[in-house]
């Protein structure tokens, strides 16, 4: 997988394709196999003949490139792309077509349909090669300069254009699936005090520690934790009710106070923070900034009501 490239950008090269997958749709085995084969030199390839399991091999294998014939029965290369560009799950993996046809109508139709590139049948295998090799290593940056803009530069936890770029498509599922979303609004208690006691300086320190501490406890694959600004901390919970979210909440409390980063003027004498959370079926309406002031509301209660503490709002029973 790409994703697993990104922790070791610094070493990007060739061999980094090994881990890219690129899944070949032909309905003519032997040819699937001689892609497939050409390809496995470089590159982790697999094939399928039927071009009706592709929309399920695609979700199962995540592929970082298809090759898809044209002329397949049941299902054209052309629809069947129209169907993976316009679905959520599939429209970003490019795709290339193989194509014996030369004509203009045919050539036109690939573009048209969001094809990437295309190669012509009978396939030459060193162009097969170098054009795949283009595409998995343009893949491999566009993901590395896209997880960089993601972050936030002090911590390494995911930054704010992160949160509206792609946990809006998290939002988008839940309402779709009629599923719950639940959002936590943390900060630090007394910091304004922690950076005047201890120095600007200890105050970054504080807050990497802190954001490691917060990336720990996160642990399903859509949880994330983003660093919001300054010393505000938003966590995005998909698919979780107002219990978990609650159990979430007071496991983060826990875990920074048993940091035991000193603070002199915090009453606990150590680094705590407050949160708020929402939780909610959400409608076609409701934004992701609906959900983040709610939450933030009730961050302001557990600030109000003595800090180091939870509060949440939740439209659960409503
Ligand atoms: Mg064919």
């Amino acid at each position: 997988m790409i994703e697993t490239l990104i922790q070791h950008k610094h070493q990007l090269n060739e061999g980094s394709l090994k881990n890219c997958k690129v899944l070949v749709v032909d309905d003519d085995e032997i040819s699937a196999q001689i892609i497939t084969h050409i390809i496995s030199d470089f590159a982790n390839a697999q094939y399928v003949c039927n071009s009706a399991s592709v929309f399920t091999k695609c979700l199962e294998l995540r592929p970082d490139l298809i090759i898809l014939d044209v002329n397949m029965p049941i299902k054209s290369g052309v629809e069947l792309c129209k169907e993976l560009k316009s679905s959520i799950e599939t429209e970003d993996i490019p795709v290339m077509f193989a194509t014996a046809s030369l004509d203009h109508d045919t050539q036109k139709a690939c573009w048209e349909a969001g094809g990437d590139d295309f190669i012509i049948k009978p396939i030459l295998a060193m162009t097969l090669m170098h054009r795949v090799k283009n595409i998995l290593m343009n893949e491999i940056r566009m993901t590395v300069l896209k997880d960089i803009s993601f972050r936030d530069s002090l911590t390494s936890l995911y930054n704010r254009h992160y949160l509206y770029s792609e946990v809006v498509n998290s939002l988008k599922s839940a309402k779709r699936d009629n599923e719950y979303f639940s959002i936590i609004v943390l900060d630090l208690d007394y910091f304004k005090s922690y950076n005047d006691t201890y120095g600007h300086l200890a105050g970054d320190e504080c807050l990497r520690v802190v954001a490691n501490a917060l990336a720990r406890v996160i642990h399903r694959p859509h949880d994330t934790a983003i660093r919001f600004g300054g010393e505000e901390f938003v966590i995005a919970l998909p698919k979780t009710d107002s219990k978990g979210c609650e159990s979430v909440g007071k496991r983060i409390l826990k875990t920074i106070e048993a940091l035991c980063i000193p603070h002199e003027h915090n009453p606990t004498g150590v680094v705590t923070v407050s949160a708020g959370y929402m939780t909610i079926k959400p409608t076609t309406s409701t934004t992701l900034d609906d959900i983040i002031n709610q939450a933030d509301l009730a961050l302001y209660e557990a600030k109000e009501a003595g800090r180091n503490r939870l509060c949440g709002f939740s439209d659960t029973y409503r």
